[in-house]
């Protein structure tokens, strides 16, 4: 019989988990349940509007006037594809600056969009700093400058503002990583002069993934429209997308609903608590977290005065298993990040992002951390 017949795998049965890692981060009831509101067809009506919703909520998170505002379907990484694609041609010059796992992946995808890239380094844990940026700038005359705003892998707040004014004017375009920042501590498109800025769904946004919000500027766009070869990507040319988003709204892909319902929700929530608390939050649970560890006797490891509120990077004191702590507390349902590359097994990281960002969260991680360390 049907009923009896053994299937392959058995039903969900995962328990709760307090998210506390580099992301995804947790998501709100409201935010679920939005996922559960009747399907509609992508060129719905009903949906366009929810489209249209989405552009408004997210233009005023990026604060971004620019031609082109819409969530990319794919996560952090497919925005940042979409901006190497459509602003790189073979043979361009880009300019990284990279002191970390994710700027090193900005490098990774600019290569194979066929640009020459030179890489502005620094030790993870610390800023690049801006001078050494804009001395490459003048050195190097890129056609692009591409900065990771809030870098998860080592917890450091990168100082854009400098460097995004000495690209323009150099007359190169900027590129910003803002997958970890949106949401959670101020991104100021416009005021900067950022053409081209990619985030993720998932993080402070708190939304499921699978979304990478993007906003374009002019001077963005006029260089994709002046280009001499097409974007390669089909599914990530922005001009494109464009088309679906903003009108004619014919089809290109199928934009994946179920998301696009939990963001616009997300975002709702986002208005609805404004972004100067919602800042102001991240920074309180994060100043909770240090004065916790600090009564532990733990420190961070990112470089003082350029701390993100949303990504604590823990140092791991000497003769301690750090996974084998990071497994006690997954045991509780708590989850957090190892270390990645050179900080691998030398730093715990403890994201609060978007809906994980909560005083209760800080206070059941600390808890369950003083007594995985046994202190
Ligand atoms: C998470 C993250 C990404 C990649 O996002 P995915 O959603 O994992 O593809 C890119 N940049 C930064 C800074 C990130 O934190």
């Amino acid at each position: 019989m049907d009923g009896d017949r053994l299937l392959s795998a058995p039903p969900l049965g995962h328990g709760k988990r307090l998210l506390l890692g580099p992301g995804p981060s947790n998501v709100s009831q409201r935010v679920l349940d939005a996922m559960r509101a009747p399907m509609l067809g992508h060129l719905d009506p009903e949906f366009l509007k929810i489209q249209d919703g989405i552009q408004e909520m997210l233009r005023g998170v990026f604060r971004s006037s620019g031609p082109i505002v819409l969530p990319v379907s794919g996560t952090g990484t497919a925005g940042m594809e979409c901006a190497f694609a459509n602003l790189i041609e073979p043979g361009d010059r880009a300019l990284v600056a990279a002191a970390g796992y994710f700027g090193a992946r900005m490098c990774e995808v600019a290569t194979r969009c066929g640009a020459v890239v030179t890489k502005v380094e620094a030790p993870w844990g610390e800023i690049v700093p801006p001078a050494r940026v804009i001395d490459a700038i003048k050195v190097t005359k890129p056609k692009v400058v591409a900065v990771v705003h809030a870098e998860t892998s080592t917890g450091v707040l990168q100082p854009v503002e400098e460097i995004a004014k000495a690209a323009k004017d150099a007359g190169a375009l900027v590129i910003l990583d803002c997958v970890t920042s949106l949401g959670g501590l101020p991104v100021e498109i416009d005021a900067w002069g950022i053409d081209f800025a990619y985030s993720g769904s998932q993080k402070c946004l708190g939304a499921p993934p699978g979304l990478a919000p993007i906003a374009v500027s002019d001077r963005a766009l006029e260089t994709i429209k002046n280009r001499k070869t097409p974007v390669e990507s089909f599914y990530l040319d922005v001009t494109l997308l464009s088309q679906y988003w903003d009108g004619p709204r014919g089809y290109h892909h199928t934009a994946p609903i179920l998301l696009d319902f939990a963001l616009y929700e997300a975002l709702r929530a986002l208005e609805e608590e404004g972004l100067p608390a919602r800042f102001a939050r991240h920074v309180a649970n994060h100043e909770l977290l240090v004065a916790g560890l600090t009564k532990l006797g733990l420190e961070l490891a990112s470089q003082e005065g350029h701390r993100l509120p949303m990504l604590n990077a823990i140092r791991v004191p000497d003769g301690v298993d750090e996974a084998a702590v990071r497994k006690k507390l997954l045991d509780r349902g708590i989850e957090i990040g190892a270390g990645l590359g050179p900080l691998k097994g030398k730093i715990w990281r403890v994201g609060l992002m978007g809906e994980s960002s909560r005083k209760e969260n800080v206070e059941t991680f600390l808890a369950a951390f003083a007594e995985a360390l046994g202190r």
